[in-house]
């Protein structure tokens, strides 16, 4: 057994019974780092002295046997838009190049309470915003599975960390998918909680009605330990949830016999590959093997999600991203001799394009004259889809769909038409409008690329989504599969 390649609940019990220490684990995971990063490149900082130390402590912790967790001593990458004490918090943007959070976001805190081993901070689309990683102003990070595609975005990183054996537990973010569908193209299991279940303190804002920080992992069982330590109320974050956390662990390993399982009607769309839909009819159909009772359902607005998402998104994105002046903190564009000339060079030199273009989206939305034109009716379409969803689960437990049209594209092939890159998240983007929880798992393969299947649930429920998707994983055992590096 290779270490990096193994789950956090495989490793734990290894672990508390000493038969492996965390020292010798993020050894391997460090090894396995310098052995394939310069190919993957899924970091855009990594901390191996801060690791050693990490572990060091947590073997400390394993050997008194008190304030022992699931996690105490597993290694954990983190996207690079949750703030580290101490650590590099770029967002993988010019702008944050040099920010240094003087404090830790509430997950960062809890995992380091944990005992936790925080390997690196990983690579994104900048500021989160895009569906391949190619927005990043560090790096291009690589699919592990097919090094000329991308691991998709925006928690490329995590995601391709993940896969590739460079960590064993990763954070990620999803405003509209970025952790389902990077998920879904590097065949590893992503879970977007519910909005206001996990903090969001700490996380830089992307667009607050939307953002939710979430796992990457291998596999269920792995999620439900990560949901373990942070899916929490928070002071600290007014929108997070003030509902009792139940063991997620107690989900596993139960039957799916009767549960009711919807598949809506308008997530199988012309242009969809050919491949992907076989693979999730497949799953579909193992689902019903496994007992459950498979119903056609309609989400009739979903058409209308891309656009509602990407006025909501932007509006929200242009407010909060106000904030980088160079003023404040981040960089500040040399030589200016006033502070109009500071603002705008600094943040014209700042920020990428895909940034500047949702800033000027969003500020066009929110104008005077445009505002009840555009934002205002999104708000009323984005009300009409969540309440499709509410009709749906009157219905069903869980929904059921394709996480993504396409499996991983090409380096490059989206870049130069924004509407493409928007459309691959088509399956994702519903369920952070409607602020219910959804994970994607692999579900097959499209040649030798993975594929993806969603499984949504209403609020609050996503224990209900791991009892489906352990019950899945368990059958299928796809998340078994690792790419050969
Ligand atoms: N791809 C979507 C966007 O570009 C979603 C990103 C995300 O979830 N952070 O906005």
């Amino acid at each position: 057994m290779e270490l990096h390649s193994t789950t956090a609940h495989e490793l734990a019990p290894l672990l508390q019974k000493r038969k492996i220490s965390s020292t010798e684990l993020t050894k391997a995971v460090l090894e396995r780092i310098e052995k394939v990063e310069p190919r993957v490149n899924a970091y855009v900082t990594l901390t191996p002295e801060l690791a050693m130390r990490m572990a060091q402590d947590a073997d400390q912790r394993l050997q008194q046997g008190n304030t022992v967790t699931p996690l105490t001593g597993i290694p954990l990458a983190i996207k690079d838009n949750m703030c580290t004490r101490g650590i590099l918090t770029s967002c993988a943007s010019r702008i944050l190049h040099n920010f240094v959070p003087p404090y830790d976001a509430t997950v960062v805190t809890k995992l380091r309470n944990a005992g936790a081993v925080f390997v690196g901070k990983t690579n994104l689309d900048e500021f989160a915003m895009g569906s391949s990683t190619e927005n990043s102003a560090m790096k291009l990070t690589l699919n592990p599975w097919d090094f000329e595609r991308i691991p998709g975005g925006s928690s490329g990183g995590s995601a391709a960390a993940v896969a590739a054996g460079e960590t064993i537990l990763a954070l990620g973010s999803d405003t509209g998918g970025s952790i389902r569908q990077p998920a879904a193209l590097c065949g590893v299991v992503g879970l977007k909680p519910t909005y206001g279940r996990v903090s969001r303190y700490g996380l830089v804002a992307f667009a607050s009605s939307l953002d939710q920080i979430g796992t990457l992992v291998k596999d269920v069982e792995d999620t439900a330990l990560l949901m373990n330590c942070i899916a929490a109320h928070d002071p600290m974050d007014s929108t997070s949830g003030n509902i009792p956390v139940p063991d997620y662990t107690t989900f596993l390993n139960h039957s799916i016999n009767g549960i009711k399982v919807g598949v809506p009607k308008e997530y199988f769309v012309e242009g969809m590959d050919p491949v992907v839909e076989q693979a999730v009819r497949k799953a579909i159909d193992t689902l019903a093997e496994l007992g459950a009772e498979i119903i056609e359902i309609s989400l009739p607005h979903t058409e209308y999600a891309i656009a509602t998402y990407y006025l909501c998104a932007t509006a929200e994105a242009s407010s909060n991203l106000a904030r980088y002046d160079g003023a404040h903190y981040g960089y500040r564009s040399p030589g200016t001799d006033n502070i109009v000339d500071m603002f705008s060079k600094t943040r014209a030199e700042g920020f990428g394009k895909e940034v500047k273009r949702r800033i000027m989206l969003g500020t066009y939305a929110l104008s005077a004259g445009y505002y009840d034109a555009y934002y205002l009716k999104a708000l009323k379409v984005r009300t009409l889809i969540k309440q499709d969803f509410e009709q749906a689960f009157q219905q069903c437990d869980v929904i059921v769909t394709p996480t993504t049209p396409t499996p991983a594209f090409r380096v490059g092939e989206k870049t130069e038409d924004p509407l493409q890159m928007y459309l691959s998240d088509i399956f994702t983007i519903s369920v952070n409008l409607a602020g219910i929880p959804a994970v994607s798992l692999p579900c097959g393969f499209a040649g030798s690329l993975p594929v993806g299947i969603q499984i949504m649930a209403g609020s609050f429920e996503e224990g209900k989504i791991l009892r489906v998707a352990h019950c899945y994983e368990q059958a299928a055992g796809f998340c078994r599969s690792r790419p050969t590096l």
